[in-house]
Order: structure tokens, then C-alpha cells, then sequence
């Protein structure tokens, strides 16, 4: 029934763990944030799943992401935070997408395409307290929340939400960017400014950080059922993985004690061995970094792979004898280790990344396969 390769996704999963962690967390609203096709996930399917699982909001990175949830048919509130200088504002006010803004320049141009519209565009100002990537330095905080206002009190612009973003460096540097933020929501409503959207934590300080939480949380890997830490697994935190990543086994080999195995046979069988291929490489988002040291599941038991991961392919040893592994046959990568399967997490450290990456850069030859449970 599996496909040559596939990612299953579990919207059962995500509707589940965006249920728990409402609940958990305790905000009034939680943004599901779907950014990067839902760190790989399927955006339209996850965005659908995450709101029925009490999600009130959808985040994502580029006002294109937005649209092509509104294009679906998704009606809920989405915040769009990380734009082209030449970005399509219009088209954002135009289909009801917030916009988190970083700077005066981003500002002017909100409200020159709302005052081209005849709207009034939605802001979130995005502060940068300590990340030195976007959001407002607190140099110039003052500037902007004052051109804001006097957008705002035109009725180009409304200002929602502030909004922030942390490290996870410390506790010592989450706590002054905490500070930093209380400053700044402060300045805001000093400049005649009432948001009503206040939020900084994304999953890590949503679940560890409860003075971050304001009031929304931004979640995005805990959503997909993955951990943000080293200390806690998916179970440890209720949640379970949405990603199932398999393919099916393209060849089995029989190979003499010696035989050198993929580029540059950086493994050779120490003895006769069997040999499957798997076809997914890097291609596919298969870091070649995890050559020689990941595991993968055939039929509940795990083996190794040996030797390089390529551009679509790598093998697996199965050892001296062949426990009755055929072609066809499903190989799981990781999923839920529930099930006894490889983490996306294990993967992660076979190859000295973070599970975020692991699912985000499954690639596009990966058809995903959405099922409900
Ligand atoms: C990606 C992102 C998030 C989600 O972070 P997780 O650690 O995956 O929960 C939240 N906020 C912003 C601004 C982001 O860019």
C-alpha cells in the first residue's frame, strides 16, 4: 500500500497536539504557525487540522504563504511577518492578511497601499529584543510607534498586536528579552497605541516559559508533535508526531565479506551481508550527513544505514542473514517512535542538526500523503 516514497501526515496528530497544548498553555488565543509549508507538512491540510484543533490564528513567514491559505479558502486571521521590500502589500490588505511590521519604511508602505484600497490595513509591530534579525530595534522604537500612531489615527492603519521573538539562548537571555518586550508594549501604549494581540513565546517558552505567554503563543514544531528540547521527547510532552517519512524497498542484494557499499565505500561488509536500497536521498531532504550512523524500521525491527547517502538513494545492511525483507516492502525512516520507528529527532542527531530541519526540507519529489487518524 506505501508508495515508492511518501510522508504521511497524521492530521489526527496535529489536531490532537494543537488541543493539548490550548489546553495546556492556557492563552486566550494560539497561533498555529504553518510557515514553510507547514515545516513540510502540507500547509492548507495543517492549517485546517491545527484550527479545528482550537487553534484562533495562522502564522506564517511570507505574505505569499498567506495568500495561498486565503486561495484554499481559509478564513481565519492570518499574521504574515517577514516581507520582500517590494512585497505585495496590497494584496495582503486586500485578502485580510495581518502584517507584522519591522520597520518606519514597512509602515509607510502598509499605508500607502491601504490608502490606495480605501482599507485600513491590520499591523502587528514586531520588536526585536535581542535576535538582531527583524522587529524594530529599541533605538528607533520611539520613531516608529509615533509614525504608527499617526497611521492609525488616520485610519490607514491599525495596530492590533506587538509581537516579539526569543532566543531559547538561557534563561539570564530570555528573561531580558522578556524585559526588553515589557518595555516596549509599554512605549507602544504610551504612543497612544492599543493592542490587544501581545505575544512572544513560540513552542519552547509556551510550554517553559510562562511569563512569555501574553496573550497568544506562537506554535509551531510542538504542533507537528516534535520536541523544542533535548531533555523532553515528543511522549515526554504529550505529543505525538505527525510525520511518518517511508518508501518502499527498491532492491535487496546479497553481497560477499568486501564488498564496498555507495560513494566511495566508506563502509565495506564486514561479512557476507544483505543489502537493501532505499530510495530517498539527499534530494529528497535525506541529510547526507546522517551517511553510515541513522536507522531505519523494516517490519518493526531497525537496521543501519551503511555507507553514503546519495542524491536519491542509500542503503541499509540487514546483516548476515536476510530476516525476510522483499522488495516492495514498506521501510519506515521515522516517525512516531511509539511505534517503535526512528525519531525525526534521531535523525537529527545522526546528523548533528535540530528535528525542525529534518521534516522542513523533505522535498518536493516526497508526495505527502494527509489521512485523519
Ligand atoms: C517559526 C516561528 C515560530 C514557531 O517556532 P517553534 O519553535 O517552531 O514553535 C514562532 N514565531 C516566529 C516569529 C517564528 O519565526
Amino acid at each position: 500500500m506505501s508508495g515508492f516514497r511518501e510522508a504521511v501526515i497524521n492530521l489526527a496528530a496535529i489536531r490532537s497536539n494543537m488541543a493539548h497544548l490550548r489546553a495546556l498553555v492556557g492563552t486566550p488565543h494560539a497561533m498555529a504557525v504553518v510557515k514553510a509549508n507547514a515545516y513540510g507538512h502540507g500547509a492548507v491540510p495543517v492549517a485546517r487540522a491545527a484550527l479545528a484543533g482550537g487553534a484562533d490564528w495562522l502564522g506564517v513567514a511570507d505574505i505569499d504563504e498567506a495568500l495561498q491559505l486565503r486561495d484554499a479558502g481559509i478564513d481565519a486571521p492570518i499574521l504574515a511577518w517577514l516581507h520582500d521590500p517590494d512585497a505585495d502589500f496590497s494584496a495582503a490588505i486586500d485578502d485580510d492578511i495581518t502584517l507584522g511590521l519591522s520597520s518606519a519604511r514597512q509602515l509607510q508602505r502598509a499605508a500607502d497601499a491601504a490608502a490606495e484600497l480605501g482599507q485600513t490595513a491590520s499591523v502587528h509591530l514586531k520588536l526585536d529584543t535581542g535576535l538582531s534579525r527583524n522587529g524594530v530595534h529599541e533605538n528607533d522604537w520611539a520613531e516608529v510607534f509615533a509614525l504608527a500612531a499617526a497611521l492609525e489615527q488616520v485610519g490607514l492603519l491599525r495596530v492590533d498586536g506587538v509581537m516579539s521573538h526569543l532566543s531559547n539562548t538561557s534563561a539570564t537571555d530570555d528573561q531580558q528579552a522578556l524585559e526588553c518586550f515589557e518595555r516596549g508594549v509599554a512605549l507602544v501604549r504610551a504612543a497612544g497605541l492599543a493592542p490587544t494581540l501581545v505575544h512572544l513565546a513560540s513552542s519552547a517558552a509556551a510550554l517553559r516559559l510562562p511569563a512569555a505567554r501574553f496573550s497568544m503563543v506562537r506554535l509551531g514544531i510542538t504542533l507537528y508533535g516534535l520536541s523544542p528540547f533535548d531533555d523532553a521527547s515528543s511522549a515526554d510532552l504529550g505529543l505525538v508526531p505527525a510525520m511518518t517519512l517511508r518508501g518502499r524497498v527498491a532492491q535487496v542484494r546479497r553481497v560477499a565479506a568486501g564488498a564496498g557499499v555507495s560513494y566511495d565505500y566508506l563502509w565495506r561488509a564486514p561479512e557476507d551481508s544483505t543489502l537493501v536500497l532505499v530510495p530517498l536521498g539527499y534530494a529528497d531532504g535525506i541529510p547526507r550527513q546522517a551517511s553510515g550512523s541513522a536507522l531505519v524500521q523494516i517490519h518493526g525491527a531497525t537496521y543501519p544505514l551503511v555507507g553514503r547517502v546519495a542524491m536519491d538513494q542509500f542503503v541499509v545492511n540487514l546483516g548476515a542473514d536476510n530476516p525476510g525483507v522483499a522488495v516492495g516492502d514498506t521501510v519506515v525512516l521515522f516517525g512516531d517512535p511509539a511505534t517503535g520507528a526512528p525519531s525525526a529527532t534521531d535523525w537529527a542527531d545522526a546528523a548533528g542538526t535540530i528535528n525542525y530541519e529534518i521534516v522542513t526540507r523533505i522535498g518536493h519529489r516526497v508526495p505527502r500523503l494527509h489521512i485523519h487518524g
